[in-house]
């Protein structure tokens, strides 16, 4: 590793914990995990994978880091609100009223499940107020 990188990865930390704290889901557990998303909330165990493939961000993937961690940030916070085992109760529920046909005009389990929904306009709603933020402070 040269001390570019080292910066680098620690920028990026430095978000994630703003983020976290921000948004106060501090209690949230964290690991790492090799992964094409740069984030996920994973509600079978309540805990935030973050992906080991992206240790430093290229300008070009700033954006799409910042979606998806807010997006499961949102994911983390209901499952906060409402404990993560019913928190998951409650995805399964919407998923499987769509797949079961039984909300009319929505098809797919995942992408027109309304937690999902609501954690992307969240994401796509915040992300850009962050990186004017995360810029101003040399962090990206
Ligand atoms: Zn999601």
């Amino acid at each position: 590793m040269i001390l570019n990188e080292l910066i680098k990865e620690t920028q990026k930390n430095q978000m994630v914990s703003t983020l976290f704290k921000h948004y106060k889901v501090e209690s949230v557990k964290m690991k790492y995990k090799s992964m094409k998303d740069h984030a996920y909330f994973n509600v079978e165990t309540g805990v935030m994978e973050i992906s080991t493939r992206y240790k430093t961000l290229k300008t070009s993937q700033v954006k799409e880091f910042l979606i998806t961690l807010i997006h499961e940030i949102r994911h983390a916070m209901d499952a906060k609100k409402y404990g993560w085992r019913k928190f998951k109760d409650m995805w399964e529920y919407e998923a499987n009223m769509i797949s079961g046909d039984h909300v009319k005009g929505k098809t797919d389990p995942y992408a027109d499940n309304p937690h999902e929904i609501e954690a992307e306009e969240f994401g796509q709603k915040n992300w850009k107020q962050w990186y004017n933020k995360f810029k101003k402070q040399n962090l990206i």
